[in-house]
């Protein structure tokens, strides 16, 4: 999971690029990087925050009316300045880009390239191979006086050849930015515009809270296969190209999403209360005898409150959060993320002590996190711990680009029992994966860490290449 940002207008954009990724930071905090456009590329990226990286002085150094913005978790490649995004290529014409998502054919489609066009590719990152595919399916065509109906043949042709999931934006030197995703739409990309005085200027993001920030006003979420380009006089033109049933990732809107984003028109926010009010029905009738409902800040806040409304028992805040040390999930090792939860999370004893507590979070992943937690809670005098994941047990790997991805990691890939015992708590209660399904519709939607059902094609020996991929770059983060 990475979050990306393009913008392109008639003045200077790099400013609101800065801002921009700032407010998608919780997409990726492992390197973050901007690549503006005017007359020649410039190109800034490092490794961990926005605004460890940039400051306004940049503004001066990449200002241009066109630019794309990264922000990096890495679930490909290892974490080094040499994988950070964007990447761009000059020759044949200048072409850069950014990208959320995992391709899954990764190996063959390199193996291709290295043997048809004797390129060497200079990345772990499967980005490259994206903006490979798309920059031979433009060279193929007249580039100077390259027509959105050309590109979309290009976007329709590189669809085809990659498997898996990714939403691409790119600039297009002295032509515009174009945006597309994966024939499925598991990741997300919204369209967004704002009038300034010289006319319509545009964005395009993964949250449509960034807009929100940058005084954009959301046109659309992109359907599953769809291509939007915004030509250099500023002209919007989409096209729905390699289009196969959507199978958006229902993880947005468990916990990578912010609350404020509003994805289909499902606000985050709203959706978590709605899961709540899911796990309230289940809870009533096991008759859980528990004195408070706390949530694990901050994702979990919208779960606890519907939950605790819908059973009737009293919400606390009874965590505090250090909100200057960032989301520990998408740390890149187990180690980091333990150290952050001690870091991140404080019980206040005086709401816990003697309590039997139901604690409620996004999900249990490798129990890691759930098992620091209750011994925190245990500490503060918690008579009873019942962990309340607003997730279905996580099983199977995500070969999405989602760091889930070695099976054996998942504490619940050999079923949810022992995983009460695992992490210290009295019951561990998991939201239904059949009322998720059936509250969401059984289609539309990707489920696979839950059910093993994946939307596309995963070949045999992928998931052993991403669990060496992972193994890789957490020795190198060590
Ligand atoms: Fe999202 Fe899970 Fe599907 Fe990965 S496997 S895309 S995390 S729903």
């Amino acid at each position: 999971m990475c979050g990306i940002l393009g913008i392109i207008g008639y003045e200077d954009v790099s400013r609101d690029l800065i801002y921009g990724l700032n407010c998608i930071q919780h997409r990726g905090q492992d390197s973050a990087g901007i690549v503006t456009f005017q007359d020649s590329f410039k190109t800034m990226k490092g490794l961990g925050l926005v605004n460890d990286i940039f400051n306004m002085s940049h503004v001066e150094r990449l200002k241009a009316n066109c630019g794309l913005g990264h922000v990096r978790y890495s679930t490909m490649g290892t974490t080094e300045v040499l994988n950070a995004q964007p990447i761009s290529v000059n020759y044949p014409f200048g072409l850069a880009m950014v990208h959320n998502g995992n391709v899954t054919n990764y190996s063959e489609l390199r193996k291709a390239i290295l043997e048809d066009s004797q390129s060497l590719l200079e990345t772990s990152n499967d980005i490259e191979i994206i903006l490979y595919t798309l920059a031979s399916e433009l060279e193929k065509k007249n580039i100077k006086y390259l027509t959105p109906s050309q590109l979309f043949e290009a976007v329709e042709i590189t669809q085809s050849r990659l498997e898996g999931s990714y939403a691409a934006l790119a600039i297009i030197a002295n032509k515009g930015i174009v945006g597309f995703n994966d024939p499925r739409g598991i990741r997300p990309l919204v369209l967004g515009e704002k009038t300034v005085k010289k006319g319509k200027i545009y964005a395009l993001v993964s949250e449509s809270t960034c807009l929100d920030y940058l005084g954009f006003k959301k046109i659309k979420d992109l359907k599953a296969g769809e291509c939007v380009f915004i030509d250099i006089n500023l002209k919007v033109h989409s096209k729905i190209l390699n289009h196969k049933p959507p199978a958006f990732c229902i993880f947005e809107y468990i916990y990578f999403a912010r609350e404020d984003s509003v994805i289909f028109n499902r606000l985050v926010a709203k959706e978590r209360e709605n899961m709540g009010k899911l796990l309230a029905k289940q809870i009533k009738k096991l008759n859980l005898d528990a004195d408070i409902v706390i949530d694990v800040p901050s994702s979990s806040y919208f779960f606890a409150s519907a939950l605790a409304e819908g059973i009737g028992i009293p919400m606390k805040r009874a965590l505090t959060k250090n909100n200057f040390v960032g989301r520990s999930f998408i740390l890149p090792n187990p180690k980091d993320r333990e150290h952050a939860v001690c870091q991140k999370l404080n019980p206040i004893k005086e709401f816990i002590n003697g309590k039997k507590v139901a604690v409620v979070d996004d999900s249990i992943v490798r129990g890691t996190t759930s098992k620091k937690i209750t011994s925190l809670l245990r500490e503060a005098g918690a008579e009873k711990v019942y962990f309340i994941s607003a997730s279905p047990p996580i099983k199977f790997p995500c070969v999405y680009g989602v760091d889930m991805s070695i099976k054996t990691e998942l504490i619940a890939s050999n079923g949810e029992d022992k995983v009460a015992e695992a992490i210290g708590a009295d019951k561990v209660i998991y939201l239904d994966l059949d009322s998720l399904k059936e509250f969401y519709n059984k289609t539309g939607f990707c489920y696979a860490c839950f059910d093993g059902k994946y939307p596309t094609m995963v070949p045999k020996t992928l998931l052993k290449e991403i669990e060496k991929d992972r193994e890789k770059a957490k020795l190198s983060a060590n």
